[in-house]
């Protein structure tokens, strides 16, 4: 039987509906729009792209979108001013830095620069902190995202061994927490990993985030598997597609998200929720 599909633009959709939802209550109790600050290098096309559609889902949900340009020749002292008065800005609930950031930038300054009750994309040291204690209220949006989409299909994580491909601060590594958080049994995978093949074949539930198309194969995904696919990778011809060869591993494995339209639909959908927790205060 071919693979279920984790489909995370019904998903997304319906955690939005949430949101614009828990948006309209917090506007009425408080005057105005939850409201959400965007820095982001206005040079870069991808960037440029994902932040105006960031901007679109914001507006539908009801969020008020501050976009702050930043030239690729920004100065380090130019970029975290600008964190600081959004930090300070009592009319801003959530602020996210876009990557890439300007060539003068230390990505480990920004993140420590943005006030923890802000960060809506878990980035700061102090969420990082929380994460790993079990107990933090603003998460790391992609690998938050995967885990909403294995919670939406009931995906059984108990004492399941899962393997994390890519350890990242952003998406591996705080996927691999939040699925230890849920019971899983996980082991974490990166590029000096030995035989990885043989240690993803022995995974009830494979997650890739590494950037490199076609890297998890049809051989390595034992039949029943649940394949949660974080890649995103351009290829020559300009097709979108993932870490995993989904033509392969479809045929035998459980569950699988596609790309598009698997984890990175949840990303914005959760980015979306954690400003409105900020604004209701729930966060
Ligand atoms: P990084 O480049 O920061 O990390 C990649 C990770 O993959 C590293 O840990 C690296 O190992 C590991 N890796 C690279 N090559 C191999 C290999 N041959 N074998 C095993 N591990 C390997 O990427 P990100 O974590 O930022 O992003 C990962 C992917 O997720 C990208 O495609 C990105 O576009 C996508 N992404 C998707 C989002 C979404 O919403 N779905 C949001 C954000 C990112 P090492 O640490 O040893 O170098």
């Amino acid at each position: 039987m071919p693979a279920m599909i984790l489909d995370g633009r019904v998903v997304a959709r319906a955690m939005r509906s949430d949101t614009r939802q828990a948006a309209e209550r917090v506007a009425m109790q408080r005057g105005r729009n939850p409201a959400l600050a965007v820095l982001h290098p206005a040079g870069d096309a991808a960037a440029r792209s994902y932040v105006r559609a960031l901007a679109r889902a914001a507006a539908d949900v009801g969020i008020t979108c501050r976009v702050v340009p930043l030239a690729a020749e920004a100065t380090r002292e130019h970029v975290l001013e600008q964190l600081v008065q959004l930090n300070h800005d009592p009319q801003i609930d959530g602020i996210l830095v876009q990557t890439p950031l300007p060539a003068d930038c230390d990505g480990a300054e920004v993140s420590r620069t943005i006030v923890a009750t802000k960060d809506v994309d878990g980035i700061s040291p102090w969420n990082a902190g929380e994460l790993s204690h079990g107990r933090a209220t603003l998460l790391p949006a992609t690998p938050a995202g995967g885990m909403a989409l294995l919670r939406h299909y009931q995906i059984p994580l108990v004492g399941r061994h899962a393997v994390v491909v890519g350890r990242s601060a952003v998406v591996g590594r705080p996927m691999a927490l939040l699925l230890s958080h849920a019971h899983a049994t996980v082991t974490l995978a990166h590029s000096r990993t030995t035989d990885l093949a043989a240690l993803v074949r022995s995974a009830d539930i494979v997650v890739s985030a590494t950037g490199r198309a076609g890297i998890i194969t049809g051989e390595m995904v034992r039949p029943g598997a649940v394949v949660v696919d974080f890649g995103i990778n351009v290829l020559p011809d300009g097709t979108i597609v993932g870490d995993v060869d989904v033509a392969a591993v479809s045929a035998h494995a459980a569950a699988i998200t596609p790309v598009p339209g698997g984890t990175g639909p949840m990303t914005t959908a959760v980015i979306l929720q954690q400003v409105v927790d900020v604004a209701a205060g729930a966060a």
